[in-house]
């Protein structure tokens, strides 16, 4: 038999179509089901006459953690390659409900506060496995009759690295055939890569961006993020300006609090100078500590407030990111590292037995 078809092979399910002479509108029925309605793989399938030859997931659900503290949910994938990544869902109490979505396992900006960065290497995600990330969460969602809101690129890794497949799979998001997800209600956190940034603001003018600041002082920004030193923050503003052109709607600043790192006033002030001029939002994280980095500290509460107070007396409009799933993600995010690892061995293992 055949390859089966994937849900997003356009051309490849129009094929099937003609061979097997199937009605165009049950083509479309089952993926209007799938990605719009995301009805049950049981339900689209049964309604379908060639259930046999598509493929509706690219991605195996490894383990789901829920939070015991909120409505966080933590979906563990494992890949093609056998790779575990994450996804996480965010139900908020207004009822709007966030996913968080990976676009690489691993990650080569290597971030000094980021668990990701210190798994190694990157390996790309392809589209249809960013894509299945959203379809199985959906699926999960709309069982508890809810929808996906807001669709963020803030899990593993750096999308502006898997750049094409970022574009494909918000293509296929944004499709009326497909998921017709809207453009702006996706966000792309970025750590900062210019060229990218302004390439993606022209190809999607309505899907926003977020900048990993984390801090407007070259020298503290390298110390944390070694990819400052490529893309110096001088670029960065000249991008943002950019964008604000094209875009008009303000790119999110991410700014990650870390004690004695990057939350004094005079930390705010350099903030306050660089943003000068900008149409911006400022997001202030509380930092998640990490195993791999115990020199990092959270800055505390009264901090992160004064910091904000500072910002918004300054004119910017600041806020405190309030953190859901504290309780998986200390688990699990450190948990896809070791099971990763333990993976490779697996691998390793397995090619040397071959040998
Ligand atoms: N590579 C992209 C997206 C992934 S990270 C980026 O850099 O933006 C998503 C956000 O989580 C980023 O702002 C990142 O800096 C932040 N982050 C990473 N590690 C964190 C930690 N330990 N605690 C809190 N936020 C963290």
């Amino acid at each position: 038999m055949s390859q089966p078809i994937s849900i997003y092979d356009l051309q490849g399910f129009d094929q099937l179509r003609r061979e097997l002479r199937i009605d165009p509108q049950q083509v479309r029925q089952l993926r209007n089901r799938l990605l719009k309605h995301f009805d049950s793989d049981a339900d689209v399938l049964a309604k379908f006459p060639a259930s046999d030859q598509v493929r509706l997931h690219s991605l195996e659900v490894y383990r789901r953690c829920d939070s015991e503290l909120d409505g966080a949910s933590k979906l563990l994938f494992r890949t093609q390659a056998g790779m575990l990544i994450e996804s996480v869902v965010l139900r908020i109490a207004t009822g709007r409900t966030t996913l968080c979505v990976s676009s690489q396992v691993g990650c080569a900006a290597a971030c000094e506060f980021c668990a990701t960065g210190k798994m190694g290497v990157a390996q790309d995600l392809s589209a249809s496995e960013i894509l299945d990330q959203v379809l199985q969460a959906g699926q999960l969602l709309a069982s508890e009759g809810r929808k996906i809101r807001n669709l963020v690129f803030m899990g593993m890794g750096e999308p502006f690295h898997n750049e094409e497949n970022l574009y494909l799979a918000i293509g296929a998001l944004t499709a009326s055939e497909l998921f017709h997800h809207s453009p702006a209600k996706i966000l792309v956190s970025t750590v900062g890569i210019p060229d990218a940034m302004i390439r993606c603001a022209r190809r999607f003018p309505e899907v926003n961006q977020a900048l990993s600041l984390h801090s407007a002082r070259q020298e503290s920004r390298e110390k944390i993020i070694p990819l400052a030193k490529k893309y110096p923050l001088e670029q960065l503003r000249r991008a943002i300006v950019e964008i604000n052109r094209i875009q008009q709607k303000p790119v999110m600043i991410e700014y990650l609090m870390l004690a004695g790192v990057n939350d004094a006033s005079e930390d705010a002030d350099a903030l306050i100078a660089w943003l000068q001029g900008l149409d911006v939002h400022v997001n202030l994280i509380p930092y998640n500590p990490i195993e791999d980095a115990p020199q990092l500290v959270a800055t505390e509460r009264p901090g992160r407030d004064a910091f904000a107070r500072q910002l918004k007396q300054a004119g910017y409009k600041t806020t405190i990111r309030y953190s859901l799933g504290a309780d998986i993600d200390a688990a699990c995010g450190q948990l896809v590292k070791k099971e990763n690892r333990t993976i490779q061995r697996h691998h390793a293992t397995t090619l040397f037995k071959q040998k």
